[in-house]
């Protein structure tokens, strides 16, 4: 087996084991490998082991390797910060976003999405910590944000989204992801096509999955450490 063949494999295998633990069927939880700042060889090598769905952070760095594998039946993912001059390039070339934080970035999507593709899938990214630095709708914010989101033609609503503040700790893991799932019942109910919890990364998937997450996004523990991005 290749590096990432076994890599992946490990990472399938904590899945299956947090998700008995969970009580939970390890097939309910899709697996995003996040390929950003690697190189398309690597993806290649990773589709050569079964894995389809990719998650990138940086636009202009993504295109390139979107179309480097356009050989490839890849599902793309967008999951960095997303500002307004990008909007059309991600609704052009990508299956989901899960980072969608504001009305206006929504609207931009939606008009971009070109009517030949399918909706664009999109998780409305929650900043469950509070912290300032951090992308993310308010918690309190998210409702109405939903309701709006819900109404625009192109995108299709799936979920939520987090990324918690960083801990070693499996029971503070555990309380950030426990809130994210508090919101998504409550908006499930309301939202229909709401099904995707995406939560939890290479170091805290096991609690993620141990509170709901439906979709991982884990990067490192497949691909190994992330080269330093480059400047620009
Ligand atoms: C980089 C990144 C990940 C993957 O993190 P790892 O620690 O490499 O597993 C997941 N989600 C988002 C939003 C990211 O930016």
């Amino acid at each position: 087996m290749t590096t990432i063949a076994s890599t992946l494999e490990s990472v399938k295998q904590r899945i299956v084991r947090a998700a008995e633990a969970a009580g939970r069927d390890g097939r309910s939880i899709r697996l995003l490998a996040v390929s950003k700042l690697q190189p398309a060889e690597a993806i290649r090598a990773a589709y050569a082991a079964g894995q389809e769905a990719f998650g990138e952070s940086y636009v202009q760095e993504a295109l390139a390797k979107i179309e480097a594998l356009r050989d490839l039946p890849l599902e793309w993912h967008f999951i960095g910060p997303l500002q307004s001059n990008k909007t059309a390039a991600v609704a052009q070339h990508f299956a989901w976003v899960h980072s969608v934080d504001r009305l206006k970035i929504a609207r931009r999507l939606s008009e971009a999405r070109p009517k030949a593709m399918p909706p664009l899938n999109v998780c409305l990214q929650v900043n469950i910590s509070g912290e300032v630095s951090k992308g993310g709708a308010r918690p309190d914010d998210v409702a109405d944000l939903a309701d709006e989101v819900a109404m625009l033609p192109r995108l299709n609503l799936r979920g939520l989204m987090a990324i918690p503040r960083a801990s070693d700790d499996p029971a503070e893991q555990r309380r950030q992801f426990a809130a994210l799932r508090r919101l998504y019942a409550a908006l499930q109910s309301r939202h229909g096509t709401f099904d995707t919890l995406s939560m939890g990364m290479s170091h805290d998937l096991e609690a993620a999955i141990a509170e709901g997450a439906t979709l991982i996004r884990v990067g490192e523990a497949i691909f190994g450490v992330r080269p330093g991005k480059a400047a620009g």
